[in-house]
């Protein structure tokens, strides 16, 4: 899976998907983990997906809270892009070789350079 998205990296999600919990095409965030792997990635604050925590035994009732814990699902990396820092908009990533090898991501709107790669 190519991509060019990078954790830390500011996105927008294009499209939904995985039913009623799924992500809404137009949130943003920030990406917390990547999992290359499976060509997904993790977007803080989207695809929220509520784990159900059982708490432990009797005997041991420091644990024996239960609860609900929110956090991030991942979602398909082809569904999010990248915000540009300048358009403020989703924009495609150009990568550009410079001197000494060094690849650098930029905006295909604008041309501003996102970081060095
Ligand atoms: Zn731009």
């Amino acid at each position: 899976m190519k991509t060019h998205i990078k954790k830390g990296d500011l996105v927008m999600v294009m499209t939904g998907e995985d039913g009623p919990h799924g992500p809404k095409a137009g949130r943003r965030g920030r990406v917390t983990q990547i999992i290359a792997e499976k060509g997904r990635v993790v977007v803080e604050g989207v695809n929220m997906v509520i784990k159900h925590r059982r708490g432990g035994r009797r005997s041991n009732p420091q644990q024996m809270q239960t609860g609900r814990l929110e956090m991030a699902g991942p979602i398909g990396i082809s569904n999010v892009m990248l915000v540009c820092p300048r358009c403020d908009r989703p924009t495609r990533i150009a990568v550009r070789i410079g001197e000494g090898q060094a690849r650098s991501r930029a905006c295909k709107r604008c041309g501003e350079v996102v970081d060095e790669a």
